[in-house]
């Protein structure tokens, strides 16, 4: 099976100590059975830190400190494991983060997750989100599915990579395509749904409450917009199952967009940092709960 990612994400580095929201701070890092094995074996004094922090639960994790840190993040915000011993010895959610995986009828689609920062920048200023990369292949046999997801999430990227239709037309566009019914996302039914989320941080339910369907960002944050609505689609329809999974992956995605420009507009954000920062934070509170995403899908459902 081959595995491929849109064109972006060859652009990715972790920014590391330049990173002003770390993955490596609020978190509790699980350690894979391997990276246990091989943190067994290692000699020196790191080693025995190493040991030291690992906390014996199910699944065992790297203890935080009292300040909320990984053990290993350095004063510098530098991971000490690989200064000490190379990126070799990572466990894999840090080499993984913050790659995601989605197996489909074409081979193994993977992405960036835009709760990163760095990721989220190249998300929102890359026009290359319609162009593939082939990133390898293993000998893993391809799913044959009975609904084929991807030729209909190729006529919504199509829609939001035209350079000829202006942004409210690809818009029209895109619910035409999908014939999701647009009130479906109106103000009352979303502002529920919100008011139904779990928050890693309570004062962004406030600012989640701003949601508006009729958001209209500014001119110059259109495009980056376009390209955060492809960003949703491109992780959450192919995975469908079903047209009611197809309805719900693009039920979640409409409903993050919309959100993410509620705010913008409801906090008078004009630059594009701004927007950044605001993608981030949704998909920080969103797409890091599986109860959330769980939850939205729901109310996007058939039933
Ligand atoms: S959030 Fe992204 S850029 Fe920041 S430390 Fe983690 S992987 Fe690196």
């Amino acid at each position: 099976m081959i595995y491929f990612a849109p064109k972006y994400y060859e652009r990715f580095k972790c920014i590391a100590d330049k990173c002003k929201h770390s993955c490596c701070i609020g978190w509790e890092i699980d350690i894979d059975d391997d990276s246990l094995d091989a943190y067994d074996m290692l000699d020196g004094p790191y080693a025995d830190v190493i040991r030291y922090s690992i906390m014996e639960s199910e699944p065992p994790h790297f203890g935080l400190t009292k300040e909320g840190r990984c053990p290993h993040l350095d004063e510098n915000g530098l991971c000490k494991i690989i200064t000490e011993f190379g990126e070799d010895l990572l466990c894999d959610i840090c080499t993984e983060h913050p790659r995601y995986y989605n197996e489909t009828d074409r081979g193994m689609e993977v992405g960036i997750g835009l709760s990163c920062e760095e990721a989220c920048r190249i998300i929102v200023t890359s026009d290359d989100f319609n162009e593939y990369i082939i990133l390898g292949e293993d000998d893993e046999p391809i799913k044959e599915p009975d609904l084929q997801p991807l030729p209909a999430r190729d006529e919504i990227i199509e829609i939001l990579s035209d350079t000829k239709r202006d942004h409210r037309k690809k818009y029209e566009d895109f619910f035409y395509v999908y014939g999701e019914d647009p009130d479906s996302f109106n103000d009352k039914r979303c502002r529920n749904i919100i008011e139904n989320l779990e928050y890693l941080h309570e004062e962004n339910e406030e600012r989640f409450m701003n949601y508006s369907f009729d958001s209209e960002v500014p001119k110059d944050l259109e495009k980056p917009m376009e390209r955060i609505l492809a960003y949703f689609v491109y992780r959450y329809f192919s995975v469908s199952e079903d047209e009611g999974d197809m309805f719900e992956s693009l039920g979640l995605a409409v409903f993050c967009e919309r959100l993410i420009a509620s705010i913008v507009v409801a906090e008078k954000v004009t630059d594009i940092e701004g927007l950044i920062e605001i993608a981030r934070t949704v998909s920080e509170e969103i797409e890091y709960s599986e109860e959330n995403v769980r939850y939205i899908r729901k109310k996007y459902s058939y039933d």
